[in-house]
């Protein structure tokens, strides 16, 4: 038992010095980094979708998607930034040396923010930093108000919280109070944008603090 503990601590650790790389990396470029995590279905291309759309004007955008395929690959490259997919080989999780191998094959001379779109998992993406600067966590309405009380190392993690789909309260018995306080207690300052990828609603308010707190800051 305690042979398979020191083992798990040193791929751990590995992971960390690695993420230590890819943080380096990326300042060195002056690049800000975002970490999309969600279950799957929470929303996370739609979400960096938005985020592209509404900041590719004025800021250069990569993304490393991680995947097992490349059907958001695809869906990311029709808005013309470039993309990288990190190929999970079937694991439920992106680690460290997967941004790195992935990172280093974008054009990061060039770019301002590198946006990373995390496997469908609320579980093992919270034990690996990547080394980005912003870990966001996408809750969606249909998936229940409980999430915070399940997954608590996701939430206690999460630097932003998006709640996705709230045009979905109507007619779902999600309790925003409840949910609320589930994240209150695990993480007491994180911020929390109520949006709808699908009607626009809140994105402005997602952009505009992202725009002020992160991407301006290069
Ligand atoms: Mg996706
Ligand atoms: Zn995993």
């Amino acid at each position: 038992m305690a042979k398979v503990l020191t083992l798990k601590k040193k791929i751990l650790s590995r992971n960390d010095e690695t993420a230590l790389k890819v943080q380096k990396l990326l300042h060195s470029h002056n690049i800000a980094s975002l970490n999309f995590m969600a279950s799957p279905g929470g929303g996370k291309t739609s979400c960096i979708l938005k985020t592209i759309t509404a900041l590719q004007k004025q800021y250069r955008i990569g993304v490393i998607d991680g995947d097992v395929n490349t059907i958001d690959v695809e869906k990311i490259q029709e808005t013309g930034v470039p993309v990288e997919l990190a190929d999970t080989k079937g694991a439920c999780h992106l680690e460290a040396h997967l941004i790195l191998t992935a990172a280093n094959k974008l054009p990061l001379q060039t770019l301002d923010l590198l946006i990373v779109e995390n496997v469908g998992n609320l579980v093992c993406p919270a034990s690996f930093d990547l080394g980005v600067d912003l870990n966001i966590v996408i809750a969606s309405v249909p998936e229940g108000d409980d999430k915070p009380y399940k997954y608590p190392k996701m939430y206690k993690g999460a630097d932003i919280i998006l709640l996705n789909k709230i045009d979905y309260l109507e007619t779902e018995s999600f309790d925003l109070d409840y949910f609320t306080q589930g994240i209150k207690v695990l993480n007491p300052k994180v911020k929390i944008f109520p949006i709808s990828c699908k009607t626009g609603t809140g994105i402005d308010a997602w952009i505009t603090w992202l725009e002020k707190e992160v991407v301006i800051q290069n």
